[in-house]
């Protein structure tokens, strides 16, 4: 079995934001050489998330982003003295880790799916690890 890492690095632009990655992986993903395998993307942020949806209408992305702010709005009832504590919330339930089947050197994702990094609280510099695995 093969491994094969990258990292990706990225700069986003406001507090919250959700930037389709879908491409950036895939390139990684045909660099590795692997036909098929397992692509990890892990993001090593406590306030950042990766998640997979719909990658066609725009809309639904700000629709997720909109529920989420109305759930966990910024201002909360919190404690931790960093002002932040929305975006931790958001980050552990939307995750910062997911997997996609690598088939035929691609990565193999629904018709409609694509990969997005999350911001919680940006803009900063972040990192994204891939790791691909297989043969
Ligand atoms: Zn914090």
């Amino acid at each position: 079995m093969k491994i094969y890492k990258r990292k990706i690095e990225i700069k986003t632009s406001s507090r919250v934001e959700f930037i389709d990655i879908t491409k950036r992986v895939l390139d990684i993903v045909k660099d590795s050489k692997i036909s098929e395998g397992i692509c990890y993307i892990f993001v090593p942020h406590t306030t950042a998330a990766v998640t997979i949806n719909e990658n066609a209408d725009r809309d639904v992305i700000r629709d997720i982003i909109s529920t989420l702010n109305n759930l966990i709005p910024q201002e909360g009832n919190f404690r931790h003295m960093e002002g932040n504590s929305d975006a931790h919330i958001k980050s552990s339930l939307i995750g910062i880790s997911v997997e996609v089947s690598v088939a035929g050197g691609i990565l193999e994702l629904g018709t409609w799916q694509g990969i997005f990094f999350c911001e919680f609280d940006g803009p900063r510099n972040r990192e994204i690890w891939i790791k691909v695995l297989g043969e």
